[in-house]
C-alpha cells in the first residue's frame, strides 16, 4: 500500500466525435464488456488506499444509463468520490430531454463547450455534420436550466477570422447578460492547445503570435507567457534541462478499451504506454507506475531540452506556444523518432 491517490479514467463507452484537436487521439468506439469497471477497481485495490473511478476518458455520460453509471462510479470508487468537472455530453443534451436535469442534480453550474468557428469549421472540426447547431442549442438548454455555458474556442491560422465573429455571435445572444440573470458567469477564452495527440497534425496551421486577431488578445488564455516559436527556441539553445513529467500525490491512469495504462502526461500514444492490465504481470506494472519507469520517461531524462530545440525547433517560426507545450511537442517528436523509427 501506498499514501498516494488514484484516479482511474477509462474509457468504457468511447466518444461520439472525432475532433481534429483530441489529444487523446482518435480510438474506435468499443463498448467494454460487463464487469470491466469493477475488474479494474479490484486490480488496483491492494496497492491504493483511495481509488477515484470514472467510467468515461473521452465523452462523460455517452451511454444511456448514465444516471445509473454515475452511482456506480460512486460505489466502486474506495474512500473518496470521484468529481464531476465542468464537462458533460453536448451529444446528449439535445438528445436526452431529461439529461440537463441530471446535471443540475449531480450540482453541475457550468459545462464547457468547444468550438472551432462557425457552423462548417465546426462541424469538420468536430468530425460530424451538425456539431455547430447541437453545440449552439445545447447553449440555450443549460441557460433554461441556469447552468452557465463556457465556450471555448480552438485558433489556428484557416479559422482566426471565425473566432472574432464566434465571439461576436456570443455577444449577440447576449450570453453574459443572461447567465448573470441568474446569478452564474459566462466565459469565452481562446486557445490553440498543447501540440500534441491529434492536435500536432495541425502544426503547419498554428496560430502565428503576431496573427491573432487584436479583438481575441483580451480572451486568450495565458496570453501573457505565450511566446513564439522563435522565442522558445532562443530560451531552450543553452538549456541543459530534461522535461521529465512526474504524478505528484494523485496518480492519473488513463485505460483504453483494449486495457492499455498511461499516465496524464500528454498523449496516449505506443511511447507513452506503461503496460497491459490483461498482458502484463500485474506486480511489475504497479512498479512501473509507482516508479515510474517507462521508455519515454527514461528517454527524456537523457536528453536536453537544448538538443531537442536543436534537432526539432524552427528558429524562424513565429508559431504561438506556451513554453511547457512547446518542450512536450520537441519531446514528443523526439520520442517518436526514436521509439517508432
Ligand atoms: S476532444 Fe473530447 S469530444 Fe473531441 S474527440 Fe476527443 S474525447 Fe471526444
Amino acid at each position: 500500500m501506498n499514501n498516494k491517490t488514484l484516479s482511474l479514467a477509462v474509457d468504457m463507452y468511447g466518444c461520439p466525435n472525432r475532433c481534429k484537436h483530441c489529444w487523446l487521439g482518435h480510438m474506435p468506439n468499443k463498448k467494454m464488456e460487463a464487469g470491466s469497471d469493477e475488474w479494474i477497481i479490484d486490480y488496483f485495490k491492494p496497492y491504493f488506499e483511495r481509488i477515484s473511478f470514472y467510467s468515461w476518458l473521452r465523452e462523460p455520460d455517452f451511454c444511456d444509463d448514465y444516471r445509473e453509471r454515475w452511482q456506480r462510479d460512486i460505489e466502486l470508487s474506495v474512500n473518496i468520490s470521484p468529481e464531476r468537472y465542468e464537462l458533460a455530453s453536448f451529444w446528449r443534451i439535445v438528445r436526452d430531454p431529461e439529461y440537463v436535469g441530471f446535471l443540475r442534480e449531480v450540482g453541475v453550474k457550468t459545462v464547457q463547450l468547444t468550438f472551432f468557428g462557425l457552423d462548417k469549421m465546426t462541424d469538420t472540426y468536430v468530425g460530424r455534420p451538425g456539431a455547430f447547431r447541437e453545440l449552439l442549442e445545447a447553449t440555450e438548454l443549460l441557460i433554461a436550466n441556469k447552468i452557465a455555458p463556457r465556450w471555448q474556442a480552438f485558433i489556428y491560422e484557416e479559422n482566426k477570422e471565425e473566432i472574432v465573429a464566434l465571439l461576436e455571435l456570443s455577444e449577440q445572444l447576449k450570453l453574459k447578460e443572461r447567465c448573470q440573470a441568474f446569478g452564474a458567469e459566462f466565459r469565452f477564452f481562446v486557445h490553440s492547445g498543447g501540440c500534441d495527440g491529434e492536435n500536432c497534425n495541425q502544426y503547419n496551421i498554428w496560430i502565428e503570435k503576431e496573427n491573432i486577431p487584436q479583438a481575441l488578445i483580451p480572451y486568450y488564455l495565458n496570453y501573457e507567457s505565450l511566446l513564439t516559436e522563435k522565442e522558445c527556441c532562443e530560451l531552450l539553445r543553452e538549456d541543459a534541462t530534461h522535461r521529465v513529467h512526474h504524478n505528484g500525490d494523485v496518480v492519473v491512469l488513463l485505460i483504453s478499451n483494449s486495457f492499455d495504462v498511461f499516465f496524464n502526461f500528454t498523449h496516449m500514444s505506443e511511447e507513452w504506454k506503461i503496460g497491459n492490465l490483461k498482458t502484463d504481470s500485474r506486480e511489475d506494472l504497479i512498479r512501473r507506475i509507482l516508479q515510474e519507469d517507462i521508455p519515454a520517461l527514461k528517454l527524456a531524462k537523457e536528453v536536453t531540452m537544448q538538443e531537442l530545440a536543436a534537432r526539432y525547433g524552427d528558429a524562424h517560426s513565429n508559431k504561438a506556444f506556451g513554453l511547457n507545450d512547446y518542450k512536450d511537442y520537441l519531446l514528443n517528436r523526439y520520442l517518436e523518432d526514436v521509439l517508432c523509427g
